[in-house]
């Protein structure tokens, strides 16, 4: 669908080819990340058709790729770098040996992690499956430095069209579920903290002296929000 030349947009192909040229002579590959106030995270993107040219979409997804490892993050959304274009790359992985660990001290990882491929979303969007909620501590790269409690669906129906133009519909759970959720509502010009726990907000270092425990059952009465 979207490898259609026709659909390119010879200007914006020349801005995003010129951004990664930058990136990738300048900066080992690293874009910079916009940041909370940048309208550009504050305006639905617009459907992805194609707009750049196949070669320069790889480029960019590249880019992308490193830069959310880079940063780290387990996703990026177009328009964090600055491109209102319904598309963002995702990655998590989570360590054998740290599940294992759990499992032997009979430990359950309450934020329900599982691998997550590298994954590139285009026009993604999804639904929740049942009613059923999970409200975790959870960043942004897009708003350093802080993270906030968000209740987020636990099991989604997910749906997107991946790079070779393939369609896709999946059912997500847990912490890849909360991954999809957050990076697809990027693209709908939404922050996480829109939806957050205000009172829960805490600064990166805070979080790993006092809130921890992946459940924030302390964090709530202490910093006096509610746990739903
Ligand atoms: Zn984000």
């Amino acid at each position: 669908m979207f490898q259609r030349n026709n659909n390119v947009d010879k200007e914006l192909d020349q801005v995003v080819r010129a951004m990664v040229k930058e990136a990738k002579q300048e900066y080992d590959g690293v874009l910079p990340i916009m940041q909370a106030g940048e309208p550009v995270l504050r305006t639905p993107s617009a459907d992805y058709v194609g707009q750049l040219a196949p070669k320069t979409f790889a480029s960019l997804i590249e880019v992308m790729r490193t830069t959310m490892l880079d940063a780290p993050g387990v996703g990026l959304a177009a328009p964090q770098i600055g491109l209102g274009l319904r598309f963002a790359v995702l990655e998590d992985h989570v360590s054998e040996q740290e599940l294992a660990d759990m499992r032997e001290q009979g430990i359950e990882d309450p934020r329900e992690s599982a691998e997550l491929p590298f994954r590139v979303i285009i026009n993604p969007s999804y639904t929740p499956i049942g009613q059923e909620t999970r409200s975790f501590y959870e960043g942004c790269l897009s708003v350093e430095g802080y993270q906030a409690v968000r209740k987020r669906w636990l099991d989604i129906d997910a749906q997107w069209t991946d790079e070779h133009g393939k369609q896709h519909r999946e059912q997500m759970h847990g912490w890849p579920a909360r991954i999809f959720q957050h990076e697809t509502d990027h693209l709908h010009g939404e922050l996480y903290i829109d939806k957050a726990q205000l009172r829960s907000l805490s600064a990166d270092e805070l979080l790993g002296e006092y809130w921890y425990d992946p459940v924030p059952t302390e964090a709530a009465r202490e910093l006096g929000f509610t746990l739903e």
